[in-house]
């Protein structure tokens, strides 16, 4: 128990650090690109905020939230997805006050109980663009847009963007209606989550992973075929902006949220060599959301990206970046009466802005050219008694092998120079 963390969760250890770094730096710098500013919200939230922002028919609140009650017996979840949290700092801080459309971004741990396997974990990062107040579907294209070209700087291509209108509440009720016909006779063939789906949510039999579920929903008519005149032109606007920008689409009418805060807009990009688990980003629209989070009704549409698939899809195409860890100097005190001046060195070396390391350990010579070469340093800076008593040191380039007895005053000088070469 003491040397294995829980179940879904994963160390990021130093060695793969360095990725995440990498893929939060192209998220930083596309979503300044867009236009797009940071929010940070905690951890956990009351639970009810979940219960209301995500809906109570989901998986993710039935059957995957880590809620637990405080030492004040006030009941707290993780959350398991930012959308909600978002919203709820947009209410506290009255971001509707300030200039619209609020274009956020975030990145950082949500956490599901999901059973754990490549891609699947239960504590997970997610990246996630909201943007609130506007409600015409150009806003629609540009996030779209800004998450194929996120993937597309890290140098994925072979995605597959998924698009569908899930409709509003004037035109859902009467698609509800035509599902319930359509599965009406099939409805003792379904798994037991899918009979009790049938009448909290029916639109939900459409996303089921059941296989026979899937193909009992064969023929299911779409909702395409009901949408009311806006929904219908703003899915067109949305196709449209997407063609003239050159972005790549599929119509998918299984692609479902049929909660009455989900609207219009719904999508998933996918990369198939992932299998299963190759959903990296899915998102949509939400405007009946703040209004059910206690605000004035306001339009809004997000997404959120798995970094871990999007790692994963890194590493299948060999994509990662090489990751370095070579420092500029290595100073390597040849006897314990030394290693103060080296430290001294380190210290002045760091200040002037070099990377800059030292031996801890009283290694032998050999053992140190080893260690700095590890990294690899640069150069070594030597330091024996006899350097010592002549404020001398020996600098050693790593590259050319050359070694010189330098003054210690010119120390920083000569690497300097020795760096622009
Ligand atoms: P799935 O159907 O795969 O469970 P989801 O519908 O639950 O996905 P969303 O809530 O839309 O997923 O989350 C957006 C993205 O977050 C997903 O496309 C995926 O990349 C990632 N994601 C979701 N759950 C997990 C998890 N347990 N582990 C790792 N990544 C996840
Ligand atoms: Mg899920």
């Amino acid at each position: 128990m003491l040397t294995t963390g829980p179940r879904g969760t994963r160390d990021i250890l130093p060695d793969s650090s360095g990725y995440w770094q990498y893929v939060e730096q192209v998220i930083r710098q596309v979503c300044r690109n867009f236009a797009y500013q940071e929010i940070r919200t905690p951890v956990f939230e009351h639970t009810e905020l979940f219960l209301r922002g995500i809906g109570e028919t989901t998986d993710i609140v039935e059957k995957e939230m880590y809620t637990f009650n405080d030492r004040g017996k006030r009941s707290i979840t993780l959350r398991p997805e930012n959308t909600a949290a978002v919203v709820r700092s947009y209410l506290e801080h009255k971001l509707y006050a300030g200039p619209q459309p609020v274009k956020l971004f975030y990145i950082g741990p949500m956490f599901r109980y999901d059973r754990p396997q490549a891609g699947r974990y239960r504590q997970f990062h997610q990246f996630g663009i909201e943007a609130l107040g506007a409600k015409g579907p150009a806003i629609d294209a540009e996030i779209i847009s800004l998450a194929v070209d996120f993937l597309n700087r890290l140098g994925l291509s072979d995605l597959r963007l998924l698009i569908n209108s899930v409709g509003c509440p004037e035109c859902r009720p009467v698609y509800r209606t035509k599902l319930q016909d359509f599965f009406r006779e099939k409805l003792p063939h379904l798994c037991p989550d899918c009979q009790s789906r049938y009448d909290r949510n029916p639109m939900r039999i459409l996303d089921c992973k059941n296989e026979n579920c899937a193909e009992h929903s064969q023929g299911a008519p779409h909702m395409a075929e009901c949408l009311c005149d806006e929904c219908n032109s703003h899915f067109s606007g949305l196709k449209d902006l997407l063609t003239a920008a050159g972005i790549n689409f599929e119509l998918n009418p299984r692609l479902v949220r049929g909660l009455d805060y989900y609207t219009k807009t719904a999508f998933e990009i996918q990369y198939a060599p992932l299998g299963a688990q190759s959903a990296v980003c899915g998102g949509g629209r939400y405007d009946g959301l703040v209004a059910e989070c206690g605000g004035q009704p306001t339009p809004g549409i997000g997404f959120a990206v798995g970094i871990e698939r999007v790692l994963l899809a890194l590493e299948k195409q060999a994509l990662l970046p090489v990751l370095t860890n070579s420092i500029d100097a290595f100073i390597a005190p040849l006897a314990e009466a030394t290693q103060a001046k080296a430290f001294e060195i380190v210290t002045e070396l760091r200040k002037a802005g070099f990377t800059a390391d030292m031996d801890f350990m009283n290694r032998s010579l050999k053992a140190q050219m080893k260690y700095a070469n590890k990294y690899p340093a640069r150069f070594v800076v030597l330091i024996g008694e006899d350097e010592l008593r002549q404020n001398k040191v020996m600098l050693k380039n790593m590259e050319t092998g050359n070694q010189e007895l330098i003054d210690k005053t010119s120390l920083i000088h000569m690497i300097t120079e020795g760096m622009e070469k």
